[in-house]
């Protein structure tokens, strides 16, 4: 590849993992720590991103720049360092690059650079979105956070799934009031730009089926935006959906797909990013590779909600939130089946209608909806989905009930005039799966502007 004055420059990571001994190569990065040794040379740990672990350079004071440049070797400094990569003696690393020749690239004022402990509290790093992707606990997140975004297109697409880019600006309110962003063009006489309301997409689901009644096996997978006042660990303003919606799927068709998903997920990722877990294993929540692997030979358990409220019933623990057939669980329910009583991960199904959105199935029992959540031990929902009402009668009857604005779903009901056919859909939020894979307890963590009611840092 390209590199810099002539030089090509090696991946710390190409580096890392080939082992190129005995060879010149050139290395650019920036610089975490440096340490002045008595021997006549500074060792400097750089990091270039591309891995958790830092190459040790050794650069000795006789170089023709070093007097004026070793000293300014501060922790953010970003650099250019040519030299011969040799087998370590020190404790630590396997390999040691002996600098001949380096250059400073941009320096880094010492007095003020955030980043200058070992370790700052995440809390603190929120307020340096920009800088805190420096740190290794956050270059992990987002090192894992892509290579999850390659496998979820790679699960779909080695299935046949045909990837569709549902629309950002929406006229639908998927899920219902109030948790919509407003969209308005800059227009003075206050009209709206596209003649009628617009939205931020909440869910590209209902855009979805149409495609899945056609495609047959589809996805969209993006960003969605709800403007809900939660101030959990677990919501975001902005936070992105992955959404499979497929022909022909009844529930349990649906239920085996999302089985199948994060098998996928979590075996690959215990591959490709096994060093991130380890660190995050060590630093940031023990025993978390265990539990992921455990989780792979799990059977998910599938409960029907009405079974769930007896369970909570019976359990005579002191909730909060009473329970009763009816109400919608909250996560002290969820927290109690999944890690007390399930002790594992759990698919709820068959859930009242009144606490689930007009689309879903109606059961022959007329009360409860063909839905499905998935809830994980620790954090609750990751997964939304449901069997969709496929019958045109049905559908408009329960979008009466709810005094739903038909005219502007004139589309959506022509899905069930031609050709309407079983279809099944979930959404998973990307960011909640990121929390269960690294162990991180708070959703602003793993992604990498956090968009939350009340703060936008950058
Ligand atoms: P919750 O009850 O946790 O608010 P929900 O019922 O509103 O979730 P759905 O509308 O079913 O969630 O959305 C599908 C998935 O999207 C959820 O299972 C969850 O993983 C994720 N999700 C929903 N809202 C948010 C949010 N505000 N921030 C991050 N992820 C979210
Ligand atoms: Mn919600």
């Amino acid at each position: 590849m390209l590199g810099l004055f002539g030089k090509s420059i090696t991946p710390i990571k190409e580096v890392l993992e080939a082992k190129p001994l005995n060879k010149m190569v050139t290395v650019a990065g920036w610089v975490r720590t440096r340490r002045d040794s008595k021997a006549g040379v500074s060792f400097v740990e750089l990091s270039d991103g591309s891995h958790i672990r830092p190459l040790q350079l050794v650069i000795p004071i006789t170089l023709e720049n070093s007097g004026r440049d070793l000293p300014r070797l501060h922790p953010g400094t970003s650099l250019l360092a040519t030299g011969l990569l040799i087998p370590s003696i020190g404790k630590g690393q396997e390999l040691e690059l002996q600098v001949e020749e380096f250059g400073i690239l941009g320096p880094s004022d010492p007095e003020s650079y955030p980043i200058q402990k070992k370790r700052h509290s995440f809390e603190f790093l929120r307020s340096y979105p920009h800088l805190r992707p420096r740190t290794n606990t956050f270059g992990s997140v987002f090192r894992m956070r892509s290579r999850l975004f390659f496998q979820i297109h790679r699960f779909f697409q080695e299935r046949g799934f045909y990837y569709i880019s549902t629309p950002i600006i929406t006229q639908s309110d998927c899920e219902g009031a109030g948790e919509l962003f407003r969209v308005k063009g800059q227009s003075e006489s206050g009209e709206e730009f596209f003649g009628r309301p617009t939205y931020l997409t909440v869910s590209g689901q209902l855009e979805l089926e149409a495609f899945a009644l056609s495609l047959g096996k589809v996805y969209t997978f993006g960003p969605t935006f709800r403007a809900e006042n939660s101030f959990t660990t677990r919501h975001l303003s902005e936070f992105w959906m992955v959404e499979p919606e497929v022909a022909f799927l009844d529930l349990y068709g649906l239920i085996g797909l999302a089985e199948e998903f994060m098998r996928h997920l979590l075996s690959t990722t215990l591959i490709e990013s096994r060093e991130e877990l380890e660190f995050f294993d060590r630093w940031v929540s023990a025993g978390l590779i265990k539990g992921l692997e455990e989780s792979i030979n799990k059977e998910f358990v599938i409960m029907p909600y009405e079974e769930v409220i007896r369970v909570l019933c019976e359990s005579k623990e002191p909730f909060q939130y009473p329970v009763h057939w009816g109400v919608d669980l909250k996560t002290e329910h969820e927290r109690y089946l999944t890690e007390r009583y399930v002790k594992g991960p759990v698919f709820v199904i068959d859930y009242p209608k009144e606490i689930k959105p007009f689309y879903m199935k109606l059961n022959p029992d007329g009360k409860t909806v063909r839905a499905m959540d998935l809830l994980l031990p620790r954090w609750g929902e990751i997964i939304g989905g449901s069997q969709r009402e496929e019958e045109l009668r049905t559908l408009m009857e329960r979008m009466e009930e709810l005094k739903m604005d038909m005219d502007r779903y004139w589309w959506y009901l022509d899905l069930r005039r031609y050709g309407s056919a079983p279809h099944s859909g979930f959404g998973l939020g990307f960011e909640r799966l990121l929390l269960y894979l690294t162990g991180l307890n708070n959703i602003r963590d793993v992604i990498p502007y956090p968009r939350t009611p009340n703060t936008i840092v950058v």
